[in-house]
């Protein structure tokens, strides 16, 4: 017979995430880069720290489902916030979790100068390639011929301009120390995704700048597509567009095994 005794956890929540339901859709894959930015608060011992600032879109609530200190942004606004934030308190970790409409549309002027300038901060960026909260628009990551709200026929290029890749382009800034992308489609890439995150986090802690993460992510509400089939399509779909790699690493980081 087994016992409760015998039992063994071997799953549980992390501590830096709050014990309540999301708001989010199911088989959306903000849940799992919650849980990965959690762990890693927990196994860096760094929650008692850490401050998030939370952006507008989907991920609006964050700050509901970490357990740690966090400020609401204005549209875009988080890498402003987190500037202020980190000057202020430098002892403490400063992290900004964003969508791609909040980080790469209105606060694409915000992210840019962030970077530029160097500041000791992290972020985490969402891409999903579409405005999730406000009903599916095109986004500046809409992938060329992807149908949307706002561009029921495809986004056409000539017309509505290519996609953005952030990471490429906030890479050739001197102020970034790490900036990468990964992807939450299967479990392999999830893993490299938390150790990316953890990375990130390492990269503020040493002072070497500017970071962050990149995390292709699904939205099975607006790209009309299960769950399954939603992850799938980010391999097939998006990674072709928006590949996976390390687009600045510092020298200091390098070796690093976490
Ligand atoms: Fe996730 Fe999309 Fe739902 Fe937003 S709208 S919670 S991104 S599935
Ligand atoms: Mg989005």
């Amino acid at each position: 017979m087994v016992t409760v005794e015998m039992n063994q956890i071997v799953y549980q929540r992390p501590e830096s995430l709050a014990d309540m339901p999301t708001h989010y859709c199911p088989g959306c894959t903000h849940g799992v880069a919650h849980r990965l930015v959690a762990e890693v608060m927990d196994e860096m011992q760094i929650r008692e720290k850490t401050i998030g600032v939370a952006p507008v879109g989907c991920s609006v609530f964050a700050y509901n489902y970490f357990d740690c200190d966090f400020v609401e942004a204005a549209h875009g606004r988080a890498p402003a916030m987190a500037t202020g934030v980190k000057r202020v308190l430098p002892d403490r970790v400063v992290f900004t979790y964003q969508g791609d409409g909040d980080l790469a549309s209105i606060g694409m002027g915000e992210i840019v100068h962030a970077a530029a300038r160097g500041e000791n901060i992290t972020v985490i960026f969402i891409n999903n390639a579409i405005y999730g909260m406000t009903g599916g628009q095109m986004a500046p990551t809409t992938l060329p011929g992807m149908k949307t709200t706002s561009s029921p026929s495809g986004r056409d290029v000539e017309q509505m301009g290519f996609p953005i890749r952030m990471p490429e382009m906030l890479a050739t800034l001197d102020g970034a120390g790490y900036v990468v992308r990964r992807s939450l489609h299967d479990p392999k890439n999830i893993r490299m995704a938390k150790k990316a995150i953890r990375l990130a986090f390492e990269t503020q802690l040493r002072g070497l700048g500017f970071s962050l993460v990149e995390l292709l992510s699904s939205c099975p509400t607006n790209w009309g597509l299960t769950p399954v089939e939603s992850l799938r399509w980010i391999e097939e779909h998006m990674l072709p567009v928006y590949p996976v790699g390390d687009y600045k690493v510092a020298q200091a980081l390098a070796g690093l095994r976490v």
